[in-house]
């Protein structure tokens, strides 16, 4: 194959990333420019969309340079982009709002209201985006309502992807991935759904063109060609959101591959060849192209709760990890190696930050359960690893309700630094796991999809050739049978509590102070 080098952009929350790889795979040059998440009051996330466009140029301008690669020479540019951004925008584009990220709960009585009428889940059946704060459906519905003077003179409502494509060729299109996101996507038809539309309160002009994700332009303004240091033909692949393409980039497309992320968050995704959405609403089913979808489920509660544990409980342990110059977590999981399986019968439900998938419930809140006697710290931090996996093993079993047995879980984000977490999710899940080799994985997903889009290769299932596994944990029977028992309990116990989650959120609510 001829030299060949892509680039691939991530549009996340906390940076943009841009990737510079060849056509084997290999990075050449990788660059990160960060920004702030504003939150001016408590439930706000918010960003400044032109800061996110220059993070976007000088991203690209620098893996570029840095991979040393003549950028004229380079075979496209593709995106990646965090899902669920509202950005309202006059005619020619300009911002009337920042860009809302999907971390903004502002819009959370909306949510409820419609998430309790009849309509609201069969919006969900049909979008696949579910009824949470998080989708600019139920953005628009409080927009409408808290800011009406500003939803009348919007012109267009986009995500941050839209407004970077729009500042670059002065046009307004949204990828069928992005659209997915949104709740107001109509996923069976590939159009705009003309009752969320309703329930938005705008019309079908006031969104962006449709187009797959494998659609490509070129003609990019001169001025930016300059910036970016490459060819005005260098063609521009719009791509997908970072969800679906992190699951292409980690080799998790084929039928019964599931890709477990636990990074600060966590999620677990699987893909279908249609629409697949879940009748008890514990889902969501975003596009990666026209017959490939992406379902899953986001989970708030990942490395966040251990982290939050080592913190606040492990002050001790931090302070010898120090001594003897070692990564603190690996203190930690060295102590948790010490405890059995199950640990001793203590349960820990980390909904810490409320969570989304299984339970969608923002007041959700954590507990141990089964504490006795014998339990010492060293179960605690045991359970807590065990808890997070736990939570992730029940998405997985919703999933499991809509597509069947998976058979083969590929594991990534900071927990897979562990063995010993590596190993606990293969016993709970009770399947083989793999840990793909994983650089940048929305950004080679982008290029992986780039790649699709410009013929150069003939499937995605090329991603085979250029991701491969660093690590592989088989179930041990035993350990396996202990968490196959501790299951059941840890589901009831969380079901039973919801009434009593509530509570204890309006107590804190009530009489707890932000500091
Ligand atoms: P992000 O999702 O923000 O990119 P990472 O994927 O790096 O973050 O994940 C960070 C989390 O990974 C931490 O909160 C912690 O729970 C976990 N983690 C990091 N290092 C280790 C380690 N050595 N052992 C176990 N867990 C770890």
């Amino acid at each position: 194959m001829q030299q060949e080098w892509f680039v691939g952009v991530d549009i996340g929350t906390t940076s943009t990333k841009a990737v510079v790889y060849d056509a084997l795979g290999e990075v050449l040059g990788l660059h990160n420019v960060e920004y702030p998440l504003h939150t001016p009051e408590v439930s706000a996330a918010v960003q400044d969309p032109e800061e996110i466009f220059q993070a976007v140029l000088m991203s690209i301008r620098t893996a570029i340079e840095k991979s040393e690669v003549d950028g004229k020479k380079m075979g496209f540019i593709s995106f990646s982009s965090a899902m669920h951004s509202l950005i309202a925008v006059d005619h020619e584009g300009s911002p009337l709002t920042q860009c809302i990220t999907w971390a903004d709960t502002r819009s959370s009585k909306w949510a409820e209201k419609l998430k309790a009428s009849p309509i609201g889940h069969e919006i969900y059946r049909r979008t696949g985006t579910p009824i949470h704060p998080m989708s600019p459906l139920v953005k628009l519905m409080w927009l409408k309502e808290e800011y009406p003077q500003l939803f009348q003179c919007t012109a267009k409502f986009i995500s941050i992807k839209e407004y970077v494509f729009n500042k670059l060729f002065d046009l307004f299109i949204v990828d069928h991935s992005i659209a997915s996101a949104t709740g107001l996507f109509n996923l069976e038809k590939m159009i705009w759904d003309a009752e969320a539309l309703k329930v938005a309160g705008i019309t079908a002009d006031q969104l962006s063109e449709l187009v797959p994700t494998t659609k490509s332009i070129v003609g990019l303004d001169e001025k930016f060609a300059e910036v970016l240091g490459i060819d005005q033909s260098t063609p521009f692949v719009i791509g997908a959101s970072d969800g679906v393409l992190s699951n292409l980039g980690v080799n998790a497309i084929e039928p019964g591959a599931v890709a477990v992320t636990i990074g600060t968050s966590g999620a677990i995704r699987t893909a279908a060849n249609k629409p697949v959405t879940d009748p008890k609403g514990r889902t969501f089913c975003y596009a990666l192209t026209e017959d490939l979808w992406i379902i899953g489920g986001p989970v708030n509660n990942g490395g966040m709760t251990f982290r939050w544990l080592k913190d606040e409980i492990c002050g001790a342990e931090i302070e010898s990890a120090k001594r003897l110059g070692i990564d603190p977590y690996e203190v930690l999981t060295g102590i948790a190696a010490n405890v059995k399986p199950g640990a001793d019968g203590l349960l820990f439900h980390p909904y810490l930050s409320g969570e989304r998938a299984p339970l969608w419930n923002a007041d959700a809140r954590g507990s141990f359960f089964g504490l006795a006697l014998h339990h010492g710290k060293q179960h605690l931090i045991r359970a807590v690893l065990e808890g997070i996996v736990f939570n992730l093993h029940s998405v997985m079993l919703a999933l499991k309700e809509l597509i069947g047995m998976p058979n083969r879980i590929q594991a990534t984000g900071g927990f897979a630094r562990s063995p010993l977490w590596r190993q606990m999710l293969a016993d709970i899940f009770d399947q083989e796991v793999f840990v793909p080799e994983s650089h940048e994985s929305s950004c080679l997903g982008a290029v992986i999809l780039g790649m699709y889009a410009q013929g150069k290769i003939e499937t995605l299932d090329h991603v085979k050739t250029m991701v491969g596994s660093v690590h592989q944990h088989t179930p041990d029977p035993t350990h396996a049978e202990i968490y196959n028992e501790l299951m059941p309990i840890f589901i009831r116990v969380s079901r039973k509590l919801t009434d009593e989650y509530e509570a204890i959120a309006a107590f804190q609510n009530n009489h707890v102070k932000p500091e």
